[in-house]
């Protein structure tokens, strides 16, 4: 039997900033109208979501998708008018924020083309109503991508425009149309003065806002605000990298600072820690990992074996998820089903008690510790006098032979029911990295060796616990902190 524990897909705390929470407003692009076109990003959100304001178009099938329980408020115009005013949609949404809803303003597209979205966010912000945003995909361009029309082609269109049909009323005939639109280079790095020359030329003034997008939403993203007169030389002085994009236009004098690089802390573990937002709020998850956990294949002489030490045993003690799937799949693969698994079951952290509760299994004892001493001190009770079996990946168990003594229980066995692969993740960019999280001795050993050129001096080592801090010591690191007290307030 061989099995991937990564088959759950992208872990949501990768998609996020921030989870959405009560008191939030969330706008999220639905995009064009087909749900396979909503992002990742937008459909986690979608699912925090306890209040959903919508339009109509773009939106109607996802809405489908949204768990039952999700209040839906409809502001979508209907044929013939109707729907809510702007301004009944800007205060209902301040009012569900209030009311301590987790806010959802799903709109068709992106929020910021053409759907007043960015009215919404001046008005929650005015209002002291904390607002996000995910963007969606434009109608502009999927809906000519839906009918194979090509909005760059080389030889035939250098660029698109996209405007509304709408206002035509506001615009002078014989006055520049250029100044009305916003304008944004795509490959703009290289040719920056050129470019800005160019705009200038066609009637756009010098005072006109500009700003340079560097590797915009990765953690090396950088922007730099200025004027259309000075943003290439700018741009030059400050060694804006590429690829980089051009917004020049009045909206571009809202651009916000970027995300601070120190938001952003590497995770070389196998999966995002449940607890990082608890630990570290707002910040954001850079994962590398440096090994993938996968289930082993059993052999029928070993399944015998191993199937029998779960029956023989009196308590089952998992640390972590991937533990439980093992021990699911040992048990299926030895013809067994939930009813025969007699054993005591010990939760030690939140997502091993999570991983037995969605098999359907309530924990016995659920542990939630700072170190291994004191999972050992809370879980000696239950395992005095009996058989203590631990399911573990293999070679990353020991810590709860460590525990043998203290538990005072009959006998200790760890039983590998996965195996870890080693991984070749890209380096990071260390200049962008100030903060590395550990949560187990073994990744803090492997991280030298995957990267041997990081700089240790520059880099603050989080550690979930002692030993982990002991550890990351004598693996060179000077700035090490311990994470267990922002876990295990
Ligand atoms: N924020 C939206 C646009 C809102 S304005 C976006 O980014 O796509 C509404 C206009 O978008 C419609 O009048 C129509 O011109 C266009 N539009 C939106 N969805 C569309 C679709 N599925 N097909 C064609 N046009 C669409």
């Amino acid at each position: 039997m061989t099995d991937s524990i990564e088959k759950d897909g992208i872990d949501p705390a990768l998609l996020l900033r921030r989870t959405p929470a009560p008191g939030e407003v969330w706008l999220v692009g639905a995009g064009p109208g087909d749900p396979g076109l909503l992002t990742l990003a937008g459909w986690t959100v979608l699912r925090h979501a306890t209040a959903v304001l919508h339009d109509r178009l773009g939106c109607e099938e996802i809405l489908l998708h949204v768990p039952r329980e999700t209040m839906l408020v409809d502001a979508g115009k209907r044929h013939g008018g109707g729907g809510m005013t702007q301004e009944e949609i800007n205060h209902r949404l301040a009012e569900l924020a209030r009311e301590g809803h987790c806010v959802v303003r799903l709109k068709g597209g992106d929020p910021f083309v053409f759907g007043r979205g960015w009215e919404e966010v001046e008005y929650l912000r005015a209002a002291g109503v904390p607002c996000h945003a995910v963007p969606g995909i434009t109608s502009a361009v999927a809906g000519p991508a839906s009918f194979g029309v090509p909005l760059t082609h080389r030889g035939s269109s250098r660029g698109f425009v996209v405007a509304t049909g709408h206002t035509m009323e506001g615009i002078p005939a014989e006055e520049s149309a250029a100044a009305l639109l916003t304008h944004v280079y795509l490959m703009a790095v290289k040719n920056l003065e050129k470019i800005t020359g160019a705009l200038l030329a066609q009637g756009l003034l010098p005072d006109t806002p500009a700003v340079l997008i560097s590797q915009a939403s990765t953690y090396q993203q950088r922007s730099l605000r200025a004027t259309l007169g000075t943003i290439a030389a700018r741009a030059t002085e400050e060694a804006i990298p590429a690829p980089a994009i051009l917004v020049a236009g009045e909206t571009a004098g809202l651009a916000e600072d970027p995300a601070d690089p120190s938001d952003w802390i590497l995770v070389t573990a196998s999966r995002i820690p449940g607890w990082f937002d608890r630990a570290f709020p707002g910040a954001r998850p850079l994962w590398r990992p440096l090994q993938r956990p996968v289930f082993r294949e059993f052999v029928p002489a070993e399944l015998g074996d191993a199937a029998a030490l779960v029956r023989r045993s009196g308590l089952l003690a998992f640390h972590g998820s991937h533990p439980v799937r093992g021990l699911l799949a040992l048990w299926g693969a030895a013809g067994e089903d939930l009813r025969s698994l007699s054993p005591r079951l010990a939760a030690i952290g939140a997502e091993a008690a999570r991983a037995l509760r969605e098999a359907g299994l309530r924990p016995d004892i659920e542990i939630s510790a700072p170190s291994m001493e004191e999972v050992g001190e809370q879980l000696a009770p239950a395992a005095a006098g009996s058989i203590v079996t631990a399911p573990c990946g293999e070679g990353t168990g020991r810590s709860l032979l460590g525990l043998l003594p203290q538990l005072g229980a009959r006998e200790v066995h760890e039983l590998p029911l996965f195996h870890q692969e080693p991984l070749a993740p890209p380096e990071p960019s260390w200049e962008h990295i100030r903060r590395v999280l550990f949560s187990s001795p073994a990744g803090v050993r492997r991280f030298p060796q995957a990267w041997p050129a990081a700089p240790l001096d520059s880099l603050t080592a989080f550690c979930l616990g002692p030993a982990t801090c002991k550890a990351a010591h004598a693996a060179g690191f000077p700035h090490v902190e311990d994470v267990a007290p922002l876990v295990f307030p």
